[in-house]
């Protein structure tokens, strides 16, 4: 009796060469945002992008939708993609505020390690001021000059 190796082949995601259909927008609300996709409506994230995934989501959850008409259904679907990418916008930039201060922040602290000196220096000062304003936003320099 001659046994048989069976090799189990696992499966993977990455394998399955899922891609994002661009009809889903329109038929399931749902929009591609970073490898996944993301329902207009409450924003729930689906990241196995398979039709049935998308389908169960939205019929289940926002079956009333298909009641509507073929306008209102249009207008309320460009609505509220212009809700997320608004959204968006506002986290994109915070983030790069933010980023703009810790950069201040560590260009300032370079310039005080650099020059060791005390904060009675007129020079040095403005060295560090406009040092923070070229990374937070540089549409203030001109105060400086
Ligand atoms: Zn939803």
């Amino acid at each position: 009796m001659a046994e048989r190796k069976i090799e189990k082949k696992k499966r993977k995601l990455e394998d399955e060469n899922r891609h994002f259909q661009s009809e889903w927008e329109n038929v399931y609300f749902f929009i591609h945002v970073k490898d996944n996709a993301v329902c207009l409506i409450c924003r729930h994230r689906i990241s196995i992008l398979k039709s049935y995934n998308l389908k169960r989501h939205y019929e289940q959850k926002h079956g009333e939708i298909d009641k509507l008409t073929v306008g209102v259904r249009k207008a309320k679907l460009q609505s509220l993609k212009n809700n997320l990418t608004s959204q968006q916008c506002i986290f994109h930039k915070q983030t790069a505020q933010s980023n703009g201060i810790v950069s201040a922040s560590f260009r300032v602290s370079h310039i005080i390690a650099k020059n060791m000196k005390h904060f009675t220096d007129v020079n040095y000062i403005k060295d560090c001021l406009i040092a923070a304003v070229e990374k937070i936003g540089s549409e203030k320099l001109d105060l400086f000059n």
